[in-house]
């Protein structure tokens, strides 16, 4: 079922609520754990979400999408992840296509989106974090040197995730030296880069094997040429422009973590009720139901900072220490029901055939990327509570 329209409404929400679940029914836990076995990419499930017009929720109605808000977004994101599946396959196709709407020419626009939208071409690679800078974003080492009407892109991407399933990466890359800039955030432009013509002609892809299954990648520009009508937006505003896309990821990411701690409290409450030991359900001991209250009680509470992040954003108000703490107190839940998961179920908690324990190492992902916990304390610190910048 596609959806349009951009009121919303609860009604539309408990729609798309059931809608999503419906179709995530046909990828039981089975699928995902046979794909977190083989280290393997969701194809069917990303097709089905594209096919049901789910990843175009944020793509306007004249593109061809559903135009809906970042809550409504939130939603099919968290019921994915509510249902035991991994939204990470495919979350950054929503929000990478922000800077291509807000920033994109009307060229690019309508070359590309109607396109994503239907499925045609897939933008899920987002490229940014280098080997050598880490979360020092401004200090990024790649560069897209302009030579007439090409840029030559050269350097290296540390953890770009689905660049091997994705026709389109956004990149981030210096275009001005940063000894040339007045403010280190200046210099830096966004491309829009064709992944199927870069491959083997200045780009290489090396995949990187990781504790949970995320197809993330290492990625080599070796001069790499491509034309400069990939550049997004004007040369040198790239931060400015990641900048504006970081509020929808913190909230995407931030649902996707209240799905997740949904599942581990319902697992365990349901094992809890199940399981008998000393002639007992071990559910009433209050040993074991007090952390899975708990976890439950912070879960309830990282989704209203979710609701009132997304609320904000999508009023067009100014939300960036709402979306971080959304990030935070719902990746900090999550992963609190992560673990009280594990102890509810005892040595159940980390046999392969429960998902518990992959689902406890997916979600422990989200205390560090797509930003760490501390470079949220730190945000928080200086932007909100006025405190000198610690770094
Ligand atoms: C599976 C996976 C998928 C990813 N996908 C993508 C992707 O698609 N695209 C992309 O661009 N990136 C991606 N990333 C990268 C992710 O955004 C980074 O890992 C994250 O931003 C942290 O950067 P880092 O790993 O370099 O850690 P570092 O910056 O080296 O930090 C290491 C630790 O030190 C702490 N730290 C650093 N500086 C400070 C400070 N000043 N004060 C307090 N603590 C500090 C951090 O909080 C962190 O815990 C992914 C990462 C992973 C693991």
């Amino acid at each position: 079922m596609v959806y349009h329209g951009a009121v919303p409404s609860v009604e539309l929400h408990q729609d798309l609520r059931h809608a999503v679940r419906d179709l995530c029914k046909a990828f039981p836990d089975g699928y995902w754990r046979g794909l977190d076995a083989a280290r393997a990419y969701p194809d069917a499930f990303v097709k089905a979400l594209t096919d049901a017009g789910y990843l175009a929720a944020l793509i306007p109605e004249t593109y061809g999408g559903s135009g809906l808000g970042i809550g409504e977004a939130s939603i099919i994101l968290e019921e994915i992840n509510h249902s035991g599946g991994n939204a990470g396959a495919c979350h950054a196709q929503m929000y990478t296509m922000g800077t291509l709407l807000r920033h994109g020419s009307d060229v690019q626009k309508r070359e590309y989106l109607p396109k994503i939208a239907s499925g045609e071409l897939r933008l899920q690679a987002f490229g940014v974090t280098e080997p050598t800078t880490g979360s020092d974003t401004t200090q990024l080492k790649t560069t897209a040197t302009r030579n007439g009407d090409r840029y030559i892109v050269r350097g290296q991407k540390v953890w770009i995730s689905r660049a091997e399933h994705s026709d389109l990466l956004l990149l981030v890359a210096r275009t001005t030296p940063i000894e040339q800039v007045k403010k280190r955030t200046e210099g830096l432009s966004v491309l829009l880069i064709d992944l199927r013509e870069a491959v083997g002609r200045g780009l290489t892809i090396r995949p990187i094997r990781t504790m949970m299954n995320h197809a993330t990648t290492e990625l080599f520009f070796d001069d790499l040429e491509v034309p400069a009508s990939t550049l997004i937006g004007e040369e040198g505003q790239g931060f400015r422009y990641l900048l504006d896309g970081l509020n929808a990821e913190r909230i995407l990411i931030a649902a996707e973590c209240v799905g997740d701690g949904r599942w581990f409290i319902e697992r365990s409450t349901r094992y809890a009720k199940e399981r008998v030991v000393f002639n007992r359900p071990i559910g009433q001991n209050q040993g074991v139901q007090f952390p899975i209250a708990r976890a439950h009680v912070n879960v309830e509470a990282a989704d209203l900072m979710r609701i009132r992040a997304a609320d904000m954003f999508d009023r067009g108000e100014v939300c960036g220490s709402e979306a971080n703490m959304a990030k935070l107190l719902a990746a900090d839940a999550s992963w609190e029901a992560a673990n009280v998961a594990v102890q509810t179920h005892g040595g159940f908690g980390f046999a392969e055939d429960y998902d518990i324990e992959r689902k406890f190492r997916e979600t422990r992902l989200y205390q560090v990327a797509p930003i760490s916990t501390n470079l949220i304390l730190a945000y928080v610190a200086e932007h909100v509570l006025g405190l000198p910048r610690s770094y």
